[in-house]
């Protein structure tokens, strides 16, 4: 009885005098109210798109990305000695996911058989005007992911030298070049010195990943497990 009485006593005061029947004013409006919450159309012009200056890779006009039911991704760093490097740009795209409701994006892996992707380290096929690159083979109903190459010099510090590796790993997801500086997927390298701490997402890289994930109609990108 005691909460009932709570309930009376917020449709108003009671007088105690004869008062018009009016029992549904209260009702009527929340679920009037209720009606409106649940039945805003949801508009596509009420996404926000990606953000300014940044690039988004497709084929065939349709964005790219990873099927969300194919991730985590299993990279296979190669060599151990680059463990940490590798840890801090997993851990650094698999907290966005983690933030986004994607969840993880990478895990490592020490089985290259088991694995979606494949670091080479000084591979020769790297331009030398590029400290990295990861390559492509696409097609009208996708991308497949055929690898990254990577400067493995030791004189890069490790904290730039994880900011190179989350910029490609970034672009395995399916995000292009962004042109602010700024950005993880700036296109330009890092030119100061970096430690891991140091590395990190741009609200603008977080926003591009979660409009791009929200696309239904995309082109899958493949990896070697495909
Ligand atoms: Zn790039």
């Amino acid at each position: 009885m005691k909460s009932l009485c709570l309930i009376l006593g917020l449709l108003g005061p009671l007088s105690g005098q004869a008062r018009e029947p009016h029992p549904s004013v209260l009702p009527i409006s929340v679920l009037e109210h209720s009606n409106w919450v649940f039945e805003v159309p949801v508009s596509p012009s009420l996404v926000p798109p990606p953000p300014d200056q940044f690039d988004i890779l497709r084929v065939s006009g349709r964005v790219c990305h990873i099927a969300p039911a194919r991730l985590p991704w299993r990279i296979y760093t190669g060599n151990p000695d680059y463990n940490r490097t590798v840890d801090k740009a997993i851990e650094t795209w698999n907290q966005t996911g983690l933030d986004l409701g994607l969840g993880y994006l990478y895990a490592r892996s020490d089985d290259p058989g088991a694995s979606d992707l494949e670091i080479r380290w000084f591979d020769p096929q790297l331009p030398t005007d590029k400290v990295a690159a990861t390559w492509w083979r696409a097609r009208d109903d996708g991308r497949r992911v055929l690898g990254i190459s990577l400067d493995g010099s030791f004189a890069v510090p490790e904290g730039n030298r994880a900011q190179i590796l989350t910029h490609e790993l970034g672009h395995v997801l399916g995000l292009g070049e962004s042109y602010q500086p700024g950005d993880m997927m700036y296109f330009q390298m890092e030119h100061r010195r970096l430690n891991l701490d140091q590395v990190q997402l741009s609200l603008r890289d977080k926003l591009a990943l979660r409009w791009l994930y929200q696309q239904r109609d995309f082109a899958p990108i493949w990896g070697k497990r495909d």
